[in-house]
């Protein structure tokens, strides 16, 4: 690949921080946690990532996880030029938001009906008012150290870039937004109980990633999302699941799929979108008819259900949709890559948790199992620093914060994976 410059990062980040606040467009793609410059890219091609200077990485990000079929695939790009051809924008009704809302309701067998967004925050958020708009009530519960995006009731006690940078509370979120917003520890369901019996009557929605995979990967515990599911339906709370990362991820029904539960609503994102920028949430026809123009609870976006972006997600959903056996591959990956790391930790004399769950994986230097958000955080932050950079090095691009779950794709070959296990035995 030709070189596209020849500048270092360094002096493109010292450029770019005299435009852009801190040189980037979302927090998590500083290196503000692990030190160092940020690597600029210029292309990529299935499991490949090559930077500004030519140099190429195997990528365990996935651009945070749209990118399950791997980079610049044929079908997808295709699609994309004859969209390119035809048009790019509209604001009117397009077949091709028809096609993605059938496919997703035949892949997520809760949808009835589902409204396109452009962002995993503005599903979550929507998915929110809705819940508010349809019991009357301002309360809702979230789980410490789950992220839904950055709506303002979502930013307390939240995952990803805020448990990165250590932000606690946010300024700018004010304490009436604050107090309809209830805290519990993920994984504890009589925190839950509690918390409904304290505020009986005034909780809209309970709302959680059902997989974590915002301070790295965390599954539930078993029987956890099911006694949630009762907590819901005994006192009327819409329960939302965001599958906002493990929608069409982990299954092509999601976790909703994989734990045989049922959400309410569900909010999807990243992988509903194959790159481009989408998000849609969707679940119940007596609930979700309540959004405008049906209802009154209003939510609009005038570049959602764009063409381009419907392309995109539906080639990538139509081959997640034909081809079952793609999460057999990815869980094979997963398996083989978590048990090789494990296996190289052990050999170097590191403890580590390590949590994979199909194409998710974490890896924290803890010597305690990670189970919750004060687990999570208990990890030696500065070996994974340590770690982030040895195998940037050598040509492997994780992501660069130790509360981020590791995307797989299905570009990655046993060769990929035996290459990052190797490469993590010559760590120290
Ligand atoms: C990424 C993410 C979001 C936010 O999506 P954006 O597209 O970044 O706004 C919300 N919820 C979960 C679980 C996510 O992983």
């Amino acid at each position: 690949m030709m070189p596209l410059t020849s500048t270092s990062h360094r002096a493109l980040m010292e450029r770019s921080m005299k435009s852009i606040p801190g040189g980037v467009n979302s927090p998590v793609r500083a290196f503000g946690s692990v030190g160092g410059d940020p690597i600029f890219f210029a292309s990529a091609q299935g499991a490949t990532l090559v930077d500004v200077h030519g140099k190429e990485y195997i990528d365990l990000i996935n651009s945070w996880g749209p990118m399950i079929l791997g980079h610049n695939h044929t079908d997808v790009i295709d699609a994309l030029r004859e969209q390119l051809d035809r048009a790019v924008s509209f604001g009117a009704p397009t077949v091709q938001e028809i096609e993605l809302a059938e496919l997703v309701r035949a892949m997520v067998p809760s949808v009835d009906l589902i409204r396109m967004v452009s962002s995993g925050t503005e599903a979550c958020m929507s998915a929110l008012r809705l819940a508010r708009g349809y019991t009357g009530k301002n309360k809702f519960i979230k789980m410490e150290g789950h992220y839904h995006g950055h709506a303002d009731p979502f930013l307390v006690k939240a995952g990803s870039g805020l448990a990165t940078f250590g932000i606690q509370h946010v300024p700018g979120i004010t304490e009436g937004t604050a107090q309809d917003t209830l805290v519990c520890p993920f994984n504890d369901i009589s925190a839950v109980e509690n918390m409904c019996d304290k505020h009986q009557g005034e909780i809209a929605a309970i709302i959680l990633e059902p997989v974590a995979g915002n301070m790295g990967c965390i599954p539930p515990a078993a029987g956890y999302l099911q006694a949630i599911r009762q907590i819901c339906d005994d006192q009327d709370i819409v329960l939302i699941f965001d599958e906002v990362m493990t929608g069409f991820r982990l299954a092509a029904g999601g976790v909703q799929e994989l734990a045989s539960v049922t959400a309410d609503l569900v909010t999807f994102g990243k992988v509903i979108g194959g790159g481009l920028p989408v998000g849609a949430f969707g679940g119940k026809r007596e609930i979700m008819s309540h959004i405008a123009p049906l209802g009154q609870v209003y939510q609009a976006g005038t570049l959602s259900g764009n063409p381009l972006a419907m392309t995109a997600g539906h080639v990538t959903l139509s081959h997640l949709h034909e081809h079952p056996e793609y999460y057999a591959r990815l869980e094979h990956t997963g398996k083989r890559l978590a048990e090789g790391l494990q296996q190289a930790f052990d050999h170097i004399g590191i403890t580590v948790a390590i949590n994979q769950l199909g194409s998710m994986i974490s890896v924290h230097f803890s010597e305690v199992p990670v189970t919750d958000f004060s687990s999570a955080s208990g990890s030696d932050i500065s070996t994974f620093n340590r770690y982030f950079h040895h195998m940037l090095e050598h040509g492997i691009y994780l992501p660069p914060s130790a509360y981020e779950s590791w995307f797989l794709s299905l570009s990655l070959t046993d060769e990929h994976i035996d290459h990052i296990i190797h490469t993590t035995k010559k760590f120290s």
